[in-house]
C-alpha cells in the first residue's frame, strides 16, 4: 500500500510514463492492443482519472461489488471527465502485484450514473483475498484489495470488523481511516453520515472549509461525494477493505424522516426530487449491489449480509420509511407523541423481514447495523430542564412502541446472541438494551455499541464529568467517551470484544491511535463488560 500511496503523489506526467513501462504492459496485455481490440481505450482526460479511489462492497461467498468514478478534476462541477459513456477495463487477481488474474472484463462509466461503476464479480472462492485495479485509456487506478465471504456453512475462528460513521469533512481530517487501514479486517461497516450535505464553511476545523453551498441537487451531491472521495485515508480505508454501508440522514437532509420536509415552504414532490438526486449520488459513490439501484426517491438499502455461521449482519435504513419526529423539539422532556402506537422507524415491511430473518438464522451472533441509538438514556450533557430527564425524539427514544416491539420480539423469540451497532451521535457508547428501561433490574435482552464520529464535532469536548454524569443518570450505560474513531471487533464463538480506538484530535493531521476501552460479550449472555 505504501508505493501505492507515492505512486498517486507523482504527477500525472510521470506516472503515465511509469505506468506505461514494460512492467504495466505486463500487467495489461491488452495495453498496446489496436482500439478495435481493446474497447474505447480513451486516453484524452484532462488530468488522471482514478484520483477518488477505488473501493469494494457487499462481500457474498463467491464475490463482490468494485466499485470506482472517473473524476480527473474532482473539483469541478462535470467531474473533467467527456459528456459520454466510457469503456473501463476491470480485473482481479489471486495476488498483490496483480500477475495471477482470476477474472477480467469491460464496464461501462455512464453519463447518466456519474461516470461511476459497479462490477458485480462472480466466481471468486470464498473467504479468501483478492486484489483489484481498473484501467480506462493509458491510465490504471491504485490496486484495492478485497476478501469474500465464507462459505454459507463455513465455522470460523473468528471474524474481526470495524464499523464507523459521521465523517464530516469540514470538522476535521479522516485520521481515524488512516489508522483503520493499517488494522487487520475482514471488513468495514459505515453507519451513515458519509457526507454532509450542509455549507461548505460552516464547522470546526477552517482549515478543511470548502466552497459550496447547501447540497440540494444531484449535481451537489455528486460534488460532495468527490469532494469527501478525495481524501487520502478514505482512500486508503476503501482500498484495503470491502464496505457495507448504509446511510443516515445527512447523506440527504439534516434528520429525515420518510417523504416528509420539515420545512412547510417545500412541497412533498419537490422535497422527493430531492431525495432522488440524493440517493442517487449515494448509489453512484458507493460500492453497492444492483439490487439498490435507486427507483426516484426510493431505493432498497436494506440486506442481510453473512459470514458463514458465525455472524449475520442485519444492515438497516430507519430513515427512509420511518414517521416523522414527534413533538417538534429534538432533545425534551417525554411528550404523549413518543408513545403513537402508529409510529414506525422501519415500515412495516422491513420490520417484517428483520424479524423472520432473525427468528430464522442458524448464526452464533445476529446483528443489526443500523444509524440511530437504540438505548433510551437521559442525555445529561442536551439542554435540560431541572430535574427532568432529556430524550432524543430523532432516536428511537421517539418511536417507543416500535423499540418495544422489537426489543420483545428479540427476547421473546430468543435470537442468538443479538448486538446493535449504532452510528449517528458522535460520541462512544456501550449500553444494556432492555424492554423496560425504567427497571434496572429487567433482563438485558441485547447489547449495544455506539460507535463516535470520524470527524464530525470537532476534537471532542466532553470529559470524565459529563461521562461519569450520563452513567450516573442511566445505570444500562457501561461506557460514554466523546473523541473522535471508529470500533473494532473481534468476534468468536465464545465471546464478542469491542475495541474503541480513538484519536485525541482531528482539527490537525497526524493523531496516534489507542485502543480507549475493550468490552466483552459472552456466548449467551447479552450485556458487555469492560475487559
Ligand atoms: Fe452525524
Ligand atoms: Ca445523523
Amino acid at each position: 500500500m505504501a508505493n501505492q500511496m507515492k505512486e498517486k503523489m507523482m504527477d500525472y506526467s510521470s506516472r503515465r510514463q511509469f505506468l506505461a513501462s514494460a512492467s504495466a504492459t505486463a500487467l495489461w496485455p491488452f495495453l498496446n492492443l489496436p482500439i478495435a481490440e481493446a474497447g474505447n481505450r480513451r486516453s484524452s482526460f484532462v488530468d488522471y482519472p482514478f484520483k477518488l479511489g477505488v473501493a469494494s462492497g457487499d462481500p457474498a461467498p463467491d464475490g463482490v461489488v468494485l466499485w470506482t468514478r472517473l473524476c480527473p478534476q474532482p473539483a469541478s462541477d462535470d467531474g473533467g471527465v467527456p459528456p459520454e459513456d466510457i469503456q473501463v477495463q476491470w480485473q482481479v487477481a489471486a495476488d498483490e502485484a496483480m500477475k495471477h488474474i482470476i477474472r477480467k472484463g469491460f464496464a461501462t462509466a455512464a453519463v447518466d450514473w456519474g461516470h461511476s461503476i459497479h462490477v458485480e464479480v462472480e466466481g471468486l472462492e470464498p473467504d479468501r483475498s483478492y486484489w483489484y485495479q481498473f484501467k480506462v485509456g493509458m491510465d490504471v487506478s491504485p490496486v484495492g484489495r478485497t476478501r469474500t465471504a465464507p462459505a454459507a456453512d463455513a465455522i470460523l475462528a473468528n471474524f474481526r470488523f470495524a464499523f464507523a460513521s459521521c465523517q464530516k469533512y469540514n470538522d476535521g481530517y479522516f485520521t481515524a481511516y488512516e489508522h483503520m487501514a493499517q488494522d487487520d479486517l475482514r471488513a468495514v461497516f459505515h453507519l451513515g453520515d458519509y457526507i454532509y450535505e450542509g455549507v461548505g464553511n460552516e464547522g470546526d476545523a477552517p482549515t478543511r472549509y470548502f466552497d459550496a453551498p447547501e447540497a440540494t441537487t444531484l449535481q451537489l451531491y455528486r460534488n460532495r461525494y468527490a469532494l469527501y472521495h478525495a481524501d487520502p485515508h478514505l482512500q486508503a480505508a476503501h482500498a484495503a477493505f470491502p464496505w457495507i454501508v448504509t446511510w443516515d440522514d445527512h447523506e440527504f437532509a439534516n434528520d429525515c424522516a420518510g417523504a416528509v420536509s420539515d420545512d412547510p415552504a417545500v412541497s412533498t414532490a419537490d422535497y422527493l426530487k430531492r431525495r432522488a438526486g440524493a440517493y442517487k449520488a449515494y448509489y453512484e459513490n458507493l460500492p453497492l449491489r444492483r439490487a439498490a439501484l435507486p427507483m426516484g426517491p426510493d431505493m432498497m438499502l436494506y440486506r442481510r449480509i453473512s459470514f458463514g455461521q458465525m455472524i449475520d449482519f442485519s444492515v438497516l435504513d430507519t430513515r427512509q420509511y420511518r414517521s416523522d419526529q414527534p413533538c417538534e423539539t429534538k432533545y425534551r422532556t417525554p411528550c404523549d407523541g413518543i408513545f403513537d402506537p402508529k409510529a414506525t422507524m422501519l415500515g412495516d415491511a422491513q420490520e417484517k423481514w428483520l424479524c423472520e430473518g432473525l427468528n430464522t438464522s442458524g448464526a452464533r451472533w445476529n446483528v443489526l447495523a443500523q444509524q440511530v441509538m437504540m438505548a433510551r438514556p437521559d442525555f445529561v450533557y442536551k439542554p435540560h430542564k431541572e430535574g427532568e430527564i432529556t430524550f432524543c425524539m430523532d432516536k428511537w427514544d421517539g418511536y417507543h412502541v416500535p423499540r418495544t416491539r422489537l426489543l420483545q420480539y428479540i427476547s421473546d423469540h430468543q435470537i442468538s446472541n443479538p448486538v446493535v451497532l449504532t452510528g449517528d451521535v458522535h460520541r462512544n457508547w456501550v449500553n444494556d438494551l432492555k424492554v423496560d428501561f425504567d427497571n434496572p433490574e429487567s433482563a438485558t435482552v441485547a447489547t449495544e455499541f455506539v460507535g463516535t464520529s470520524i470527524s464530525t464535532n470537532g476534537d471532542g469536548t466532553e470529559g470524565k464529568e459529563i461521562a461519569e454524569a450520563v452513567k450516573a443518570k442511566n445505570p444500562f450505560v457501561k461506557f460514554f467517551n466523546s473523541e473522535r474513531g471508529y470500533v473494532r471487533c473481534d468476534v468468536t464463538a465464545d465471546e464478542w470484544r469491542s475495541d474503541y480506538r480513538t484519536v485525541p484530535y482531528i482539527t490537525t493531521p497526524g493523531a496516534p491511535c489507542v485502543t480507549r476501552a475493550t468490552f466483552v460479550v459472552e456466548n449467551g449472555q447479552s450485556g458487555a463488560v469492560r475487559a
